[in-house]
């Protein structure tokens, strides 16, 4: 690389680089958004090797999601200064964790070649547990249990540590079940992801030498979005802390957004506590946004009580306002958004021209997603979507994978039983319990177990024989594997021949099973960037992103949590009504703490934007297959008014409904609304009572359903759980089908047409396909 000046104090203000200066003691960086906080730790990593306090292998730089991972390296390649070696020890917790584990497992009675599980492995190793330990799956779901164990080990708490008034969880039987799930990711030398922190937690804790030479090692910890770690996290930073005591931390408590999955934003709030002699700098200019969006997103923040509170402002220049429009639909509004799109990016009512990349749309709930995929797909805009349907999620490429699995690890049981009888083998359920039995009387794994069995004979037939070229396939596949020439690209495709399993797919006579095999040819290609088949398996279990390589500008779609860190100068925020945005869960709660957090999140999302933001509702939207109407977020009303600007969408929109219908479209409300203290739902509802809008509201209703393009059978995870709503049709996987009839707290009251009425948290309950 040609040198370069190394300029990275130059573009910095002065609280900024009093933040990159002050090396030595702990350090917090508090302030709002798009005030800099990440590229000051950028400057610092710089400054700490120009210095030469520190070598790049001493910087250990983590940060939250994968994404906010990749940004930082992006960004620290754009940081002016000679770098001479990368920033390895860069990266997400889990990946960081991964690693050290990795370099440690012995001590935790794994081997280094554990397999990272996901979900879906969890979920059917609970599954296992339960059905042995002959409790009724049917009210004691594995799904219960997995909520459970994620939030222990949120908490860094082992089996023996969970509190009495937890334990007794699950039928009484809750943290025995954990302790027994530990012992069996054990046996199969694997780990889930909560293990990869409190497996490293406990490491720490009872083997000091070893936490010793990691406190040697890593002279200078920085953290990114700190206001969201969880305890387990803020453990292991702590530990590793101790040694030079030279962390810094950058946060912002109005940011905190993932106080459901275990985040404490108490830890930024008790950092001067937890580090005596913290220093603690505030940066208040904020360099993303215009005033306009800063305003909003400032106004609507300000409702939140229990902030630190901060100061922001811009030199920017004024620019837009924050748009706001309302749409008859969901459909409408993706239509709209298309549209809108494609007339900014040949520059539109004098906004720059901007390219595709620069442009977001950030949604509260997954499933808002599709709506916006169908459309793009069918105007031919391109787009990617960032955490939302996962590649490595379908079918056919995790059946892939658990033969790479099984080919790097022969012991992964779980990839296994997966793909033991896929392709069809003879291998039914008998012979699988044989397989098990063997395996089990002889404290062995599957496949050795399979071994066992054929060399006593003990199955025979197709069955039989098909077993043993599976069993030499994967001793044959895993000393390719260890053979430090061989090709693991080759090695890769062999394997899914050899295998039948593309056979499988191209005999198969759906209608999906040539993308099928377009993915598995996909996935093959995405092995060329590694060195071999473990490497890839552990970028893949960590990095569920699905970015697909293709060259060309796209517009980006993720969910607001994913948002998190980036920035883009134009920022589309669509779904804003009560009960998607915020979630009915948060509004059902008693007490705040929930809506606050949505309120956070909607901070997060307006700014993310830097040149234009807009706003979006629909006045009726189809929700797992159901219309409901719906009202403007209550946060629209926080929307200071003078930085708003109401859009009318055009009269002609709206298919079949005409301009009349459309014309009614939100403007004429949201002026009201903003005169009128309406933060109560009954006077709001009082707007949507005028013979027009009923008029509207009575079409919704006689509307046909557009039938689903495929069926559709989606966990609802925790964010989505917030789209259903009293009248929705919602399926579990024991009680069959049943209608949502009231919420209480975190649960759902669901009158199920055969099983009866039931409470159940939505996480059991997947959208009705019909
Ligand atoms: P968030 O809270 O959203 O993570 P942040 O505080 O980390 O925001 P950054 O992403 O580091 O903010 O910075 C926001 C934008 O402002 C970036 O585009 C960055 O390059 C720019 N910026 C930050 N500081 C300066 C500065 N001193 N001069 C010019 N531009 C700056
Ligand atoms: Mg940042």
């Amino acid at each position: 690389a040609r040198a370069q000046p190394d300029r990275y104090l130059d573009d910095l203000n002065s609280a900024q680089r009093e933040a990159v200066e002050t090396l030595n003691g702990p350090l917090l960086i508090l302030a709002g958004a798009g005030t800099g906080k990440t590229k000051a730790l950028m400057a610092r990593i710089a400054h700490l090797q120009k210095t030469g306090r520190a070598s790049a292998n001493q910087i250990l730089a983590v940060t939250f999601t994968n994404k906010a991972a990749r940004e930082m390296k992006s960004r620290l390649e754009k940081t002016p200064f000679n770098q001479r070696e990368p920033v390895r020890w860069m990266g997400t917790f889990h990946a960081i964790c991964a690693r050290l584990l990795r370099e440690n497992a012995e001590l935790v009675g794994l081997k280094d070649s554990f397999t990272i599980l996901d979900t879906d492995d969890q979920l059917r190793l609970l599954k296992q547990l339960i059905v042995a330990e002959n409790i009724d799956e049917k009210r004691w779901p594995p799904r219960m249990l997995l909520g459970l164990i994620d939030s222990w080990k949120n908490r860094a708490l082992k089996p023996a540590k969970v509190p009495a008034s937890e334990a007794s969880e699950f039928d009484h039987r809750g943290s025995e079940l954990y302790d027994y799930y530990q012992r069996r990711l054990i046996e199969l030398n694997a780990v889930d992801f909560g293990d990869l922190l409190l497996h490293m937690v406990t490491i720490f804790q009872e083997h000091p030498f070893v936490l010793l030479r990691y406190q040697n090692r890593f002279r200078y910890i920085l953290v990114d979005e700190y206001q969201d770690t969880n305890v387990a996290q803020y453990l292991w930073l702590r530990l590793l802390a101790q040694g030079h005591k030279n962390i810094c931390c950058v946060g912002d408590d109005d940011q905190s957004i993932y106080g459901w999955r275990g985040a404490e934003v108490g830890n930024i709030l008790r950092f001067e506590t937890d580090f005596p002699g913290a220093k603690v700098v505030r940066l208040e200019q904020n360099y993303r946004s215009t005033p306009h969006i800063l305003a909003a997103a400032s106004g609507v923040i300000d409702a939140n009580k229990g902030r630190l509170g901060k100061t922001l402002w811009t030199a920017e220049e004024q620019g837009e306002k924050v748009r706001l429009i309302g749409h008859w639909d969901g459909d409408e509004e993706a239509r709209w958004v298309g549209e809108e799109i494609e007339s900014m990016s040949a520059g539109t009512r004098g906004l720059r021209p901007m390219s595709l990349d620069e442009m977001a749309i950030l949604v509260r709930a997954s499933h808002q997603m599709r709506t916006f995929e169908d459309r793009f797909l069918t105007i031919g805009l391109p787009y990617r979507v960032i955490g939302g349907p996962r590649f490595y999620e379908r079918m056919e490429i995790r059946d892939a994978m658990a033969y790479f699995r099984l080919a790097v690890s022969p012991d992964d049981d779980l990839a296994f039983e997966r793909i033991v009888n896929t392709p069809k083998r003879g291998l039914g359920d008998k012979a699988q319990q044989k397989i098990q039995l063997a395996a089990r009387d002889n404290g062995v794994s599957l496949v050795d177990g399979a071994r066992i069995l054929l060399q006593d004979k003990g199955l025979g037939g197709k069955g039989g024989a098909e077993l043993r070229v599976l069993v030499d396939g994967i001793a044959r596949w895993h000393d390719a594997v260890r053979d430090p020439d061989g090709d693991h690209i080759a090695l890769a495709e062999a394997l899914l021949d050899e295998s039948g399993y593309t056979a499988m797919w191209q005999d198969a006579k759906d209608p999906d099973a040539p993308g099928r095999l377009e993915n598995l040819k996909e996935l093959v290609k995405a092995l060329e960037g590694f060195e071999n088949l473990q490497g890839f398996l552990e970028h893949v279990a960590l990095i569920m992103d699905n970015e697909s390589e293709a060259e060309g500008a796209k517009v980006s779609i993720m969910t607001l949590h994913a948002a998190k860190g980036l920035e883009f100068p134009a920022v589309f925020l669509p779904g804003w009504e009560d009960g998607l945005f915020p979630s009915q869960r948060s509004m059902d709660e008693s007490g705040l703490k929930g809506l606050e957090e949505e309120r956070r999140l909607a901070y997060v999302g307006i700014t993310r934007a830097e040149e234009v933001c807009t706003i979006s509702f629909a006045a009726n939207r189809r929700v797992y297959g159901q219309w409901q109407s719906a009202l403007p977020s209550r946060f629209i009303d926080e929307l200071p008014e003078a930085h708003v600007e109401v859009l009318t969408p055009p009269g002609l929109y709206g298919g079949g409904y005409g301009a009349a219908g459309m014309a009614a479209s939100a403007s004429p409300q949201i002026m009201a609304s903003q005169q009128s203290d309406l933060h109560d739902k009954a006077s709001r509802a009082d707007v949507y009572n005028s013979p027009g809008w009923r008029r509207m509201q009575a079409r919704s209703q006689s509307r046909p359903m557009s039938q689903p393009r495929e069926q559709r059978n989606m966990v609802v995870d925790a964010e989505a759980i917030s789209a259903f709503a009293e009248g929705d049709r919602v399926f579990h996987q024991k009680f069959g089908y049943g209608t949502v009839t009231a919420f209480e707290g975190d649960k759902i009251d669901v009158a199920f047409d055969k099983a009866g009425s039931k409470k159940l948290l939505g996480r059991f309950l997947v959208e009705a396909a019909q």
